[in-house]
C-alpha cells in the first residue's frame, strides 16, 4: 500500500490520478489533496477517498470546506498549504501535477521530509534539475516519472547505468501542425492549436505540443532524470503516439515501450513502483493500430526543439529563462496578444537577452525567472 499525496487533484493528470487510485484501493490511499481554485471537486474528491488533509489556494473558500468536512480532514491554502501537504507524515510518495511553477517549492519540501516524489510538472526538472537530483541522492528517495516519454525511457532502462546508453529517443506526436505550412503559422488560432490529434491535456500544455515546446522541456527533463547530455537525448516525431519513447544502447539495440495513449498508465507505474499492478484500463491492439511511422522534426518550423537543446546544453538559468519565456508567451498568445511565432519569438529573445549562471542556487533560478518574465512582458 503506498500512501500518496496528489498536487494538483482537479486537473489533467489529477483527474487521471483519482481514477487509478479508485481502480486500485489496495495499493493506493490517497492521504493528502491539493488543488488550486475548484473547489467543488476538491470537495467531491475530499468526501470520496477521505484523506488526511487537503489544500487549495483561497483561504476563504478553505475556511468553507473546513465547514462543510468537518474535523476528520485538515484543510490547509495557499503556498503554505501546499508544503504542509508535501511534508504530510503518513505520505510516501508526493505526485506533482500543479502547472506552473508552484510545484518546485514542494517537490523540494517532499525530497527534504524523505519523500519519493513523481513529477508531472514539468518546470521542477526544467527550472531546478541539478538542485532536485542532488537533493534526492543526498536524501535516498526516488524521483519517478510520470510523464508517458519519461516513463518509457524509464521502464527501458530498467536501472542500467547511463554510460550504456548511446541515445534516449522521445517520441512526438507532432502536433496539430505537423503538416501546416510555415505561411499559415500567423493565422493559427487558439482554438485550432488546442486540438491536439492524440492527447486530451490541460491548456498549457496542449499548446506547448503545438509548437514542440512541450517537446523542449521534456529534452532538458530526461538529461536530468536520466543523467545523459543533451547530445543524447533525441528527438522523432512518431504521429501515432503509440511508442511512447525509445532507449537506443552503445550496441545499437533500441527497446521501446508502447501502448495506446493513456496517462493512467505512466501514473500507475509511478504510484506502484517497483511492482506492476494489473489493471484492465489500457488495451493495445497493433492489428487495430496498422502502421507506426516516423519523421525527423521540422527545425525550420519548429525551431523550439533547438532552443531546448542550446538551453539544456548550456545549462544554469538558461531552462529557467526558456520555460518562463514561454509560459508568459504562451498566456500572450491565448489571450491573442501575440501570434503562434511570436511564441518562439519571444522565448528566443529573451534567451539570446540572457546572462546566464552557471550551478545556480533557487533564489537565483527563481531571479532568472522572473527576469525571463518581465523581458518578455507581452
Ligand atoms: P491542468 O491545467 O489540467 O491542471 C493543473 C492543476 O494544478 C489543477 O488541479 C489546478 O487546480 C492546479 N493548480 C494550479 N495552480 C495551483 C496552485 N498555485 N496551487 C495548487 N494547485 C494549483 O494541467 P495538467 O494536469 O495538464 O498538467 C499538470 C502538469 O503536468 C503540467 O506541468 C504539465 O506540463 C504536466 N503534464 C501533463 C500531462 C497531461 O497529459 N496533461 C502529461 C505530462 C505532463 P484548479 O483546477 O483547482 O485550479
Amino acid at each position: 500500500m503506498k500512501n500518496v499525496v496528489l498536487l494538483g487533484s482537479t486537473g489533467s493528470i489529477g483527474t487521471s490520478t483519482v481514477k487509478v487510485a479508485g481502480d486500485l484501493p489496495d495499493r493506493i490511499r490517497l492521504v493528502g489533496l491539493a488543488a488550486g481554485g475548484n473547489a467543488d471537486l476538491l470537495l467531491e474528491q475530499a468526501r470520496r477517498f477521505e484523506p488526511d488533509a487537503i489544500s487549495l489556494t483561497d483561504p476563504a473558500r478553505a475556511a468553507e470546506l473546513r465547514d462543510l468536512l468537518g474535523t476528520r480532514v485538515r484543510v490547509h491554502s495557499g503556498a503554505e498549504g501546499l508544503l504542509e501537504l508535501a511534508t504530510l507524515p503518513s505520505a510516501d510518495i508526493v505526485l506533482i501535477a500543479i502547472v506552473g511553477t508552484a510545484g518546485l517549492a514542494p517537490a523540494l519540501a517532499a525530497i527534504r521530509a524523505g519523500k519519493d516524489i513523481a513529477v508531472a510538472s514539468k518546470e521542477i526538472l526544467v527550472m531546478a534539475g541539478e538542485i532536485v537530483m542532488e537533493e534526492a541522492r543526498r536524501h535516498g528517495v526516488r524521483v519517478l516519472a510520470v510523464d508517458s516519454e519519461h516513463s518509457a525511457i524509464f521502464q527501458c532502462l530498467e536501472g542500467r547505468d547511463p554510460g550504456t546508453v548511446r541515445n534516449l529517443w522521445l517520441t512526438a506526436s507532432g502536433g496539430p501542425f505537423r503538416q501546416t505550412p510555415k505561411e499559415e503559422f500567423p493565422r493559427i488560432t487558439v482554438e485550432r492549436a488546442l486540438q491536439h490529434p492524440s492527447w486530451v491535456m490541460g491548456r498549457k500544455i496542449t499548446i506547448d505540443s503545438a509548437t514542440l515546446f512541450n517537446k523542449g522541456l521534456e529534452m532538458i527533463e530526461a538529461r536530468w532524470l536520466f543523467d545523459v547530455g543533451m547530445d543524447r537525448v533525441r528527438v522523432v516525431v512518431h504521429p501515432q503516439s503509440v511508442i511512447h519513447s525509445m532507449v537506443e544502447f552503445v550496441d545499437g539495440s533500441m527497446l521501446a515501450q508502447l501502448s495506446t495513449p493513456d496517462m493512467c498508465l505512466p501514473i500507475q507505474y509511478a504510484l506502484t513502483y517497483p511492482d506492476r499492478a494489473p489493471s484492465a484500463r489500457v488495451q493495445t491492439s497493433l492489428a487495430q493500430i496498422g502502421n507506426l511511422t516516423f519523421e525527423e522534426p521540422d527545425g525550420e518550423r519548429f525551431p523550439a526543439i533547438e532552443l531546448a537543446r542550446r538551453a539544456g546544453d548550456i545549462g544554469g538559468t538558461l531552462p529557467a529563462v526558456f520555460n518562463a519565456a514561454n509560459e508568459v508567451a504562451v498566456e500572450a498568445f491565448c489571450a491573442g496578444r501575440l501570434d503562434f511565432p511570436g511564441i518562439t519569438q519571444s522565448v528566443q529573445r529573451a534567451m539570446d537577452a540572457h546572462r546566464v549562471v552557471a550551478h545556480p542556487t533557487l533564489e537565483q533560478i527563481l531571479a532568472a525567472d522572473a527576469w525571463a518574465r518581465a523581458a518578455v512582458g507581452a
